[in-house]
């Protein structure tokens, strides 16, 4: 396939590149997003549990001292407001 002028070309890599640098953000963001943590202090996280909660029973947990969503190290014995129970947790 040939194109009729170098004017075509330039409009057809400039269209290209204008489609790569509106998706390209997204697919950065969606990265920066998960990995980025929340300080123990915006997560309200204390060193001790919250009634039967903690971090050892949450879906969140990394063992040994990590947490997805948290900037660790973080105590299984630990909790915040991101806590939500593993299935069968008690
Ligand atoms: S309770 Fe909070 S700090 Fe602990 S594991 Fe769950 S999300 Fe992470």
């Amino acid at each position: 396939m040939s194109l009729p002028s170098s004017l075509s070309r330039r409009a057809l890599f400039g269209r290209i590149a204008t489609m790569i640098a509106a998706v390209a953000p997204f697919g950065a963001g969606r990265r920066a997003a998960a990995q980025q943590k929340v300080s123990k202090r915006e997560a309200k996280y204390q060193d001790h549990p919250k009634g039967e909660q903690r971090c050892e029973i949450c879906v969140n947990f990394l063992p040994p001292d990590q947490c997805r969503f948290v900037v660790g190290p973080i105590s299984e014995t630990g909790w915040c407001q991101f806590f939500a129970a593993r299935e069968n947790a008690h």
